[in-house]
């Protein structure tokens, strides 16, 4: 029997599949001290985890472990290349909370456009600020979406009826891929320029980090809106502030630093943030149980490692 660790309130459909299809030996355990279980369990076979910390050395307190799973897309939380020096190979669940993210970065525009988080307490406070609460509409604008991966390309077809004009920077996409989408490329400083809404879909690497600095947010329109739902570390937070005021850009924001409680930087900057809430979805997380565990047993038993992040 190999055994799999789950130390998250992860949907126990990847529980139910695995002892499905037998010979695994499933501990899930919410909050569970995941170093000592390693420590006690020398067979620990494959670990399944959120956002959980994978460090170096409950890798090395675990001689047996041959893979980790993240059920969702980062993987930031676990030290991959330990994991390769140890022969570990680690996967995600890439696309399993997409449409989440998706539904998240039009839940924010609407709101924006519509004042509903500043409207909801004025009208229960007995006040009725039509005047104040004029909205806009996102019927027609123009959208830019940095990043036309998953998720990205999922924004341009949840979008789509509302017959935007849609713009779309990704390296390693084909003018006729975005076509396929409706998506018009063009270059990063062009998208800035012409958007009504900026949405990031980008990793954060070496080569993205602060890529929305000064130079980015110069060429917004004024009254623009900004969305980060996809890393903090892309959006050069200090530029923003510098510029927000002067070019009365708008900025929705879903991701932090580290995701924790306390005091959050951005909170002067930010017209909505809310607390890393795109794949926090039922389905979202019924739908990365059920890959991780299918991906698992694909790897065991058809040494099959598409999702392999650490190759
Ligand atoms: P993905 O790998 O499917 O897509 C990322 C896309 O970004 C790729 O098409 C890639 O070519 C493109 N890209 C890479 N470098 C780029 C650059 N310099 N400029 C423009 N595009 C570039 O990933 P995804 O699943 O779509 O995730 C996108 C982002 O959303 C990631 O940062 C991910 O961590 C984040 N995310 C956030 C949440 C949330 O809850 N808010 C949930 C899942 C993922």
């Amino acid at each position: 029997m190999k055994k799999v660790l789950i130390p998250t309130a992860l949907d126990s459909v990847a529980k139910d599949i695995l002892e499905a299809h037998g010979g695994y030996t499933v501990v899930q355990i919410p909050k569970c001290d995941i170093l000592q279980f390693a420590r006690e369990n020398a067979d620990l076979h494959a670990l399944i985890v959120r956002s959980e910390k994978i460090t170096a050395e409950i890798i090395d307190a675990a001689p047996a472990l041959k893979v980790i799973i993240r059920a969702g897309a980062g993987y930031n939380t676990i030290d991959i290349q330990h994991a390769r020096a140890k022969g570990v190979d680690v996967m995600n669940t890439p696309g399993a909370n997409s449409n989440g993210v998706a539904e998240e970065v039009i839940a924010l525009m609407l709101a924006d456009a519509r004042h509903l988080i500043a409207a909801d307490p004025s009208c229960r406070a007995g006040k009725w600020e039509k005047t104040t609460f004029m909205g806009t509409e996102i019927t027609g604008k123009t959208i830019g979406i940095v990043g036309l991966g998953y998720i990205g390309r999922l924004v341009a077809k949840r979008l789509s009826g509302f017959e935007p004009k849609l713009l779309g920077y990704d390296p390693n996409v084909k003018p006729e891929q975005a076509q396929a989408l409706g998506v018009e490329l063009a270059a990063l400083t062009d998208l800035f320029a012409r958007s009504d809404y900026v949405t990031l879909h980008l990793p954060e690497n070496a080569e993205t980090k602060g890529m929305v600095n000064r130079d980015l947010l110069g060429r917004m329109k004024p009254g623009a809106v900004l969305i980060n739902c996809a890393r903090a570390g892309i959006v050069n937070e200090d530029d923003l502030r510098a510029l927000k005021a002067e070019k009365k850009i708008r900025f929705l924001n879903d991701v932090y630093p580290k995701d924790e409680e306390g005091p959050k930087s951005v909170a002067d900057i930010a017209d909505i943030m809310v607390p890393h809430l795109g794949a926090s979805t039922r389905e979202a997380n019924c739908k990365a149980a059920e890959l991780a565990a299918r991906q698992l047993i694909d790897l065991d038993d058809r040494g099959i490692g598409n999702a392999v992040v650490n190759r």
